[in-house]
């Protein structure tokens, strides 16, 4: 089948044709990076706004890139969330709106599972189930992805995401948003010892993620006047690395039987992490996969593949699906979580 997917969550308008033999006919996408530069985040009515002006033209456009017109297309897909909600409604009314006008299906998708699916694009052997790890903008978790729908949560973060710690580091280091990739090009002229950081829960037996203690030590590096900005950063970003790789490989024994390890997400977008979390799946006898960098970040290639598989499934939602700004993947252990656990 063919599918339409559009993603609107946060700050990429993005629109793509994708079929369920994993083909991406077409993609396209219009980040807002400089609408929201000004501000050093982003500005949850400018994106709106600018999803609203953008996503016409580049739904038409990747109708064009594929050569198909809408009545070719089996299914309509949209983000429902989770994420910034002015930015979500645009895109799944769209989507409604060309659902009843063609009377085609709509696929409401979770943003997360957008993610979470998005390795089997890039990896046409890769199999359920597979140990996840999903470290984005608003979420740092564990998964155990069991097959379309059946997401198990080992683990998620206390406090801060990855993303999240990346973006607060660059806008201390007075980088330009979106902060991530900033960091991650002066790190590379600095000396990864160099500044020592706290990696918090690193061998605590607990299955989670924090960084909020880690933004606070960087605060203090940078005000005490003592390091060059590479050498922060790159301490920052090592830091990160020694945090992700202890709380993966705690999971990786915790949570046997995976047929490989796999990383998505914003974040994964970084060679540094990319490269350690390949080594440690080497290490543990795993195959390791992670998506080209244009698909770790937002994007509406994943979104259609993940309304594919969900399609295929005979999971189909009607006009009236919500719009959500929160959409817990797995919602047994975010219930869990909100319980103390
Ligand atoms: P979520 O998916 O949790 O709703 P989001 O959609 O905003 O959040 P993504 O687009 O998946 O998040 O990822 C954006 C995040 O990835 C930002 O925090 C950004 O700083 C980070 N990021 C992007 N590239 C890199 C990189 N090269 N190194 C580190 N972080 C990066
Ligand atoms: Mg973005
Ligand atoms: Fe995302």
């Amino acid at each position: 089948s063919l599918i339409l997917g559009i993603e609107s969550s946060c700050d990429e308008t993005a629109a793509a044709l994708v079929a369920s033999d994993r083909r991406i006919l077409a993609h396209r996408l219009a980040g807002q990076e400089a609408a929201h530069r000004p501000y050093g985040g982003v500005v949850p009515e400018i994106a709106a706004r600018a999803h609203v002006e953008i996503l016409p033209r580049l739904v038409e456009e990747a109708l064009a890139e594929a050569g198909v017109g809408l009545g070719d297309v089996d299914a309509i897909a949209a983000t429902a969330g989770p994420g910034l909600i002015g930015g979500v409604m645009v895109g799944l009314l769209t989507a409604k709106g060309l659902a009843l006008a063609t009377g085609k299906p709509l696929v409401a998708v979770n943003h997360l599972e957008g993610h979470a699916l998005s390795p089997m694009l890039a990896d046409p052997d890769l199999a359920f189930p597979y140990l996840l790890l999903l470290v984005s903008g608003g979420h740092c978790q564990l998964l155990f992805v069991e097959g379309v729908g059946r997401y198990r949560r080992l683990a998620t973060t206390i406090d801060d995401a990855a993303g999240e710690a990346f973006d607060k580091t660059a806008k201390l280091l007075g980088l330009a948003y979106p902060g991530g990739p900033a960091v991650e090009r002066v790190a590379a002229a600095g000396e990864a010892a160099a500044v020592p950081l706290p990696r918090p829960l690193v061998g605590s037996d607990e299955p989670h993620f924090s960084f909020a203690g880690l933004k606070s030590a960087v605060l203090r590096a940078k005000e005490s006047g003592r390091h060059a900005d590479a050498d922060i950063a790159a301490s920052f970003q090592q830091a990160v690395v020694d945090c992700l790789v202890d709380r993966t490989r705690r999971a990786i024994v915790a949570a046997p039987g995976a047929t490989a390890l796999v990383v998505a997400g914003g974040v994964a977008a970084n060679q540094a992490i990319r490269a350690a979390l390949a080594d440690l799946a080497h290490r543990h006898d795993l195959p390791f996969v992670a998506p080209p960098l244009w698909l770790c970040t937002d994007n509406a290639a994943m979104i259609g593949w993940a309304g594919a598989l969900r399609f295929e499934a005979g999971l189909i939602d009607g006009l009236d699906a919500p719009a959500r700004a929160r959409w817990p993947l797995d919602p047994l252990a975010e219930k869990a979580r909100g319980a103390g656990v």
